[in-house]
């Protein structure tokens, strides 16, 4: 162990409410791997979640877990038989590793390998901690105009953009979204730079949309508590029904009213995870032929989402609402799961972040 190594801490969870800031193993960076030096994290709803609630879906805590996986950082050492990346490169990190060889892989939906390694989904630690080791082919320069909380904006934008792509967003797609969370907000930057003519969004917070509209959403509505009556008023707001619907929430009525709301022949594309069983009118679906598609994480995006940025095309500063130091992460946590903000970053190293 070099004394780089001894130095590490991470933030653990241990269970249920119990997060510590503590000492934690680093590895050697092995073949094909680089030793990074943390920068920027963001804190996701699913780092909140398994704070919380210990698990989600079949992913369950059972012993202490490093969260984190929006991250950026700076190469400090090289690994064997890396080609890509240098000492001193300041690098955004893609946190899903998969196995490089299945069928998933080989046609290029590498998110769907079963043996796909993603930071901080139990077992596997993530990456708010000093320093991390990963895969090169899986970390991406950053332009030197490109920041490290931008660097760490492109996980989320990922999201954003393999919904859109998964939709088959383009030149005058009339979008609708539905939830107004970080996630659905990425959605609607990434339908925008993408080419869609409007987009709007719903959520049952006015906060969350009032945002929404000032970051460039074409228009909001309150959603009401009756799903048909969300999407009439999305049609009458749009004068003409959405080819294409993102679901962003999880909720029930708002996955309902995507299916009401998206035109004949449409697409809706469900990334917002909820319960898993919901009741949905499906033969409404059928008969109009409504593509329903799902979108896990991501695949093939990060280099897209870091050229929206890096050509400005896709400004995610306004969405950085709080910051905090690594030693101040718990309070990070806790301002996350307030509700308050849009997304918190977390600050593991001393370069300049924003
Ligand atoms: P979030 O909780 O911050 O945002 C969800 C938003 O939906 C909130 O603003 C909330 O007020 C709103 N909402 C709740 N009920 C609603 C309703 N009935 N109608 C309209 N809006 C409603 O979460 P997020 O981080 O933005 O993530 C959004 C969803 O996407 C979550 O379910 C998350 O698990 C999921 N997600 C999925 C993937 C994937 O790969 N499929 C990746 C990341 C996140
Ligand atoms: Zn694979």
């Amino acid at each position: 162990m070099t004394s780089t190594l001894d130095e590490n801490i991470a933030l653990v969870l241990h269970k249920i409410d119990d997060l510590r800031l503590e000492p934690f193993p680093v590895s050697e960076p092995k073949d094909g791997e680089v030793l990074i030096e943390m920068q920027s994290v963001g804190i996701c709803g699913s780092d909140v979640h398994y704070w919380k609630w210990g698990a989600i879906g079949d992913f369950i805590v059972r012993a202490p877990m490093v969260l984190g996986h929006e991250s950026s950082g700076k190469v400090i050492k090289v690994g064997p038989n890396v080609k890509n990346l240098k000492e001193g490169d300041r690098v955004t990190i893609e946190p899903g590793v998969p196995c490089r060889r299945c069928d998933f892989c080989k046609t290029g939906r590498y998110n769907l390998c079963p043996d796909v390694v993603f930071l901080a989904t139990p077992p596997v630690h993530g990456s708010i901690a000093r320093y991390h080791t990963h895969a090169a082919d899986f970390c991406f320069k950053l332009p030197d105009h490109v920041s490290y909380e931008e660097g760490a904006f492109c996980e989320p934008l990922s999201v954003g953009v393999h919904a859109c792509r998964r939709a088959g967003v383009t030149i005058g797609s009339k979008v609708l979204i539905t939830g107004a969370g970080p996630i659905g907000l990425v959605s609607m930057l990434a339908a925008k730079a993408m080419g869609a003519d409007t987009v709007i969004m719903t959520d049952i917070s006015q906060s969350r949309l009032d945002f929404a509209k000032k970051i460039g959403a074409s228009h909001v509505i309150l959603a009401d508590k009756d799903a048909q009556k969300t999407a009439q008023i999305v049609i009458e707001t749009l004068g003409c029904m959405p080819n294409i619907s993102i679901e962003c929430s999880g909720a029930e009525s708002s996955i309902q009213t995507t299916f009401y709301g998206t035109i004949s022949g449409g697409v809706v594309v469900l990334v917002g995870l909820g319960r898993p069983l919901a009741s949905l009118p499906i033969v409404n679906a059928a008969v109009r032929e409504i593509d329903i598609r799902g979108v896990f994480r991501y695949a093939n995006c990060y280099p897209a989402a870091l050229s929206l940025i890096a050509s400005g095309r896709i400004d995610v500063k306004p969405l950085i609402t709080h910051r905090f130091k690594i030693n101040e992460s718990v309070q990070a946590f806790e301002m996350a799961e307030s509700g308050q903000a849009i997304k918190v970053m977390i600050q593991c190293g001393n370069e300049v972040q924003h």
